[in-house]
């Protein structure tokens, strides 16, 4: 699959034909990133080869970007008030910048700021590439922003979009762009990427190298999940309570757990109550950092309404 994908992207280049907007779209930790930003360098690269040659002088500033750190590329400007703001991390290739939120949001001063690299003719290599990654955390009006950019592409110019979730950009930004889903790993490449052997952590990965090294590293995760889906009352309900302290971050790692499980219980039994409590999960990552409690989607789960999470007290009704 991913082969195709690559073989694809390959021949777009090879045609002459990549367009202006590309967005890469696909679960967490498949590798997008690292597909993105090779294609970046094919784009870019002197012998227009792909995979990239490594080689020429392109290539070489393309290397050096990866491993430099943030601090060393992060690149400013001046946003309208003449304040000194982060608009993206650039490297010494002149013709590709990497557009990335400095916290948590990428915000309108980013893409207006845009404009100066955008609007200049490529210095090095006949193209220029802007990355942003990961897409979906442009607020609203920095999507608006990029939109009238993509409504009238400037030359040269290619955008590739890397997402984990699209359904948060914009419908128009997504219809100005040529979507590619990125496949999650096989289990047999997972094995080779981060060496675990074990065949349940393998296919409980759900395709994610992230997941998957997660789950090695952070064992109560899936000791967690696994009480959350078999154990008696009264340790299911402990656990749910715990996992309200739980970071975010981990409690959404949870909750993709929990959804590859009922994800492979639901291909097994076809239980359209497994479907159901798929759809549940997958509405609870995505509002998880809106805030809502995890606790009581946890009890969902289990119980449908039959528990309230009242206070930090669990009750019965
Ligand atoms: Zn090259």
């Amino acid at each position: 699959m991913r082969e195709r994908l690559r073989k694809f992207l390959s021949g777009m280049l090879k045609s002459n034909r990549v367009p202006y907007s590309i967005l890469l779209y696909g679960e967490e930790g498949t590798g997008k990133r690292d597909l993105a930003f090779e294609f970046a360098t094919a784009i870019l690269c002197l012998n227009k080869s792909y995979p990239p040659c490594g080689a020429c002088e392109s290539c070489k500033h393309m290397l050096d970007f990866l491993h430099r750190s943030f601090e060393e590329l992060a690149f400013y400007g001046e946003d309208r008030r003449g304040k000194s703001v982060y608009l993206y991390l650039r490297g010494d290739h002149p013709d590709f910048v990497y557009l990335a939120p400095e916290k948590a949001e990428i915000k309108i001063d980013q893409i207006r700021g845009l404009k100066d690299f955008v609007y200049l003719s490529p210095a090095l290599s006949g193209k220029k590439v802007i990355l942003i990654h990961p897409a979906e955390t442009m607020n609203p009006h920095a999507q608006n922003a990029l939109l009238k950019v993509l409504e009238e592409p400037p030359q040269h110019t290619h955008f590739i979009l890397v997402a984990n979730a699209l359904q948060r950009i914009l419908p128009t930004v997504l219809s100005r762009s040529f979507l590619l889903q990125v496949p999650s790993y096989t289990q047999e490449e997972l094995k080779d990427l981060t060496g675990i052997e074990d065949p349940l952590l393998l296919e409980l990965a759900g395709g994610s190298v992230n997941m998957a090294l997660k789950l090695k590293e952070d064992k109560e995760l899936l000791q967690t999940a696994r009480t959350i889906v078999e154990g008696d009352t009264l340790s299911f309900y402990k656990k749910a309570l715990e996992v309200e302290k739980w970071e975010q971050e981990r409690q959404r790692m949870l909750l993709k757990l929990l959804r590859n499980i009922f994800h492979k219980r639901y291909v097994e039994g076809k239980d359209l109550r497994d479907r159901r409590l798929l759809d549940m999960l997958s509405a609870g990552i995505e509002y998880l950092s809106k805030g809502i409690r995890v606790g009581l989607l946890i009890f969902q789960l289990r119980g449908g309404s039959r528990y309230v999470l009242h206070k930090g007290k669990v009750s019965g009704q």
